[in-house]
């Protein structure tokens, strides 16, 4: 059975993740709308929540900032977006994460979207990976990097050619891929054809429809998506997996029970 955890505080993920029954916490390293560097709040500082993640069997993973860009073609955005993305990988290797989620990007409007991949490979030249990256499939936008299999083959081909590219692993999250316009049957072997992987898996109800383009996640089963679907999905990706669903402890709880009833 597959590693199944949820989003939590970073105060204290090793108790937030045993509230919930779960095996993985994923958490940010302050501020998700900010600029400021990473932040270790858990007592005792990046090696004590190290030791304890490992001494209660809770695998780590780390979400950078929402506000991370490296694909944009503004200068302001995208250089201090590859500066921050190091931190966060820096950081989540002295807590002994295994990897950095990072949402795909996007350029502008009008933009060609090349120019965008090819900031990927940039990005991906010059970070020192100490932990891998795991680029997120998103929801919205015409010009996002990461929204729909189509551009997931791009990406990866512009990722594969940059030093270390090889490291780069993917995170499919459900919600973003159903409301982003893929339908979910099947998905999982169209998307090992343009990723070659699937290292985490963000598994999201929809509250919104079809190729809505939204973002905006619900619990497992009472969302937009096919539960059997879902559950399929979750079985054939064979990657650790996260929710991201509303609530606190009791409602995560529930979604992971789902996981694990609906996936056995
Ligand atoms: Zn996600």
């Amino acid at each position: 059975m597959a590693v199944i955890g949820a989003h939590v505080d970073q105060s204290d993920p090793i108790a937030q993740a045993r509230e919930r029954g779960a095996d993985a916490a994923q958490i940010f390293l302050g501020d998700p709308q900010g600029w400021k560097g990473p932040e270790v709040r858990y007592p005792g500082g990046a090696q004590a929540l190290k030791e304890a993640a490992a001494e209660a069997g809770i695998t780590l993973v780390v979400h950078a900032p929402y506000v991370l860009n490296v694909a944009t073609t503004n200068n302001r955005i995208r250089i201090p977006s590859r500066k921050l993305l190091q931190k966060q990988v820096d950081a989540a290797a002295e807590i002994g994460a295994i990897g950095v989620v990072v949402h795909g990007g996007h350029v502008l409007a009008t933009d060609d979207e090349e120019v965008g991949f090819d900031n990927w490979r940039k990005a991906v030249d010059q970070l020192e990976a100490a932990v891998p990256i795991f680029i997120e499939n998103t929801a919205g936008g015409k010009k996002a990097m990461a929204r729909g299999v189509a551009k997931l083959t791009r990406l990866w081909e512009a990722v594969r050619s940059a030093d270390g590219g090889d490291a780069v692993g993917f995170c499919l999250d459900t919600c973003h891929a159903y409301a982003g316009g893929e339908p979910l049957a099947g998905l999982v072997s169209r998307v090992l054809e343009a990723t070659g992987r699937i290292d985490l898996v963000h598994a999201n109800d929809s509250r919104d429809a079809f190729d809505s383009g939204a973002d905006r996640h619900a619990n497992l089963g009472t969302g937009s998506l096919p539960a059997d679907e879902l559950a399929t999905l979750i079985r054939e990706a064979g990657a650790p997996v996260i929710v991201e669903t509303p609530g606190g402890a009791a409602e995560h709880a529930a979604d992971i029970a789902w996981i694990r009833e609906s996936c056995d």
